[in-house]
């Protein structure tokens, strides 16, 4: 093994309050993310920056990640600097043990960095994919249905809106952000729903002109989402309840589309294997994302073209991002930058 890597804690403030149905009172004004630094002993010139989010949700931490990057790392080996010696590579790491996707995240992306600046190609390219994909939507937390309101209203140029849903007030909330904006509004209820309340809620989110309905139901009730599913008109996507490529199959039958992340899978290697084998299980594919920088967001807008609908929205609800080099269309489309590797810095 010639790899080394160096983890980085960062503490962000967010631009404004994100709650979810299930965060705990008073969270959501700051996120943590873990920014890693690899290095191979061969090439000692080039750093390949890597970024993974852990969620406690799944029982991830800074010091889970601290803990079992020395598995993945050995995992990983010492990996030709090319595209089929990436992919080796991240299907070794990928596959060293199960879960702990922040940390496979982080040492996954850094390894497409890294390779792509060795062989002089931008991660897409080296995955085999289109720099584009489809525009990214805009995401608001739980709050007064007035405040989310106004919100919306501060990013009505985007084309869909994502709400969070699963607290007090969804209907009005709902109701207030239609008065303001016209584009396509996804609710995700992160958990927060039952069978009962979401069948009464149906018809009119159909009115609404809602376009998707995210992770109602707690993780283990696909009996429930089978259930709102074979009832609903409009597509329920599994999140919480899809984390790994071992889950889709499970999931056949139960719901519509999935929801793949970087952080829950384990990377830009693992995203790409996951949206393919979604798509021919026959689920639409939705790319979301974590609150992570714009280093984690280009790992992941690089798998975009694979999916139907994006939600890569976390740089853009951090307070201050610490990375540069990734900018968004006025389409609302992720430009990557046409250099080796993620094409992201750090900011001076
Ligand atoms: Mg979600």
């Amino acid at each position: 093994m010639t790899l080394s890597i160096r983890h980085e804690v960062l503490r962000l403030p967010l631009a404004q309050p994100f709650r979810i149905s299930r965060a705990d009172p008073g969270a959501g004004d700051e996120v943590t993310t873990v920014i890693a630094e690899l290095r191979d002993e061969r090439f000692p010139d080039v750093v390949g920056l890597g970024e993974g989010y852990p969620n406690r949700f799944f029982g991830e931490t800074p010091a889970t990640m601290a803990a079992v990057t020395p598995v993945l790392l050995e995992a990983a080996g010492s990996p030709e600097p090319t595209a089929d010696g990436l992919r080796a590579a991240s299907e070794r790491v990928e596959a060293a043990i199960r879960w702990h996707g922040a940390a496979k995240c982080a040492l996954d992306t850094a390894l497409h960095d890294l390779v792509g600046k060795l062989a002089g190609e931008p991660v897409h390219r080296l995955l085999g994919l289109p720099a584009e994909g489809p525009p990214t939507d805009f995401s608001l937390g739980l709050d007064e249905p007035a405040v989310v309101a106004e919100r919306a209203r501060a990013v009505a140029g985007f084309p869909a809106i994502k709400i969070k849903v699963g607290g007090e007030a969804d209907l009005p909330t709902l109701e207030a952000v239609r008065a303001v904006y016209d584009g396509a509004l996804r609710v995700d209820a992160n958990t927060g729903w039952s069978l009962d309340g979401a069948r009464a809620l149906l018809p009119r989110l159909v009115e609404l002109g809602v376009e998707l309905i995210e992770q109602p139901f707690p993780v283990g009730r696909l009996d429930w989402l089978a259930d709102l599913q074979a009832f609903s008109p409009l597509p329920i996507v599994a999140d919480e309840s899809c984390v790994e490529p071992a889950d889709l199959e499970r999931l056949v039958g139960a719901c519509a589309g999935v929801n793949v992340k970087l952080a829950k899978c384990g990377g830009p290697g693992p995203a790409v294997r996951m949206l393919r084998q979604a798509t021919e299980l026959g689920f639409r594919a939705f790319l979301g994302c974590m609150e992570e920088t714009s280093l984690g967001i280009a790992a992941a807008a690089a798998a975009a073209s694979l999916a139907e609908w994006v939600d890569l929205d976390g740089p853009l609800l951090l307070a201050a991002d610490p990375f540069e080099g990734l900018a968004l269309g006025a389409d609302h489309r992720w430009q990557l930058a046409d250099r080796p590797g993620l094409g992201v810095s750090r900011r001076p």
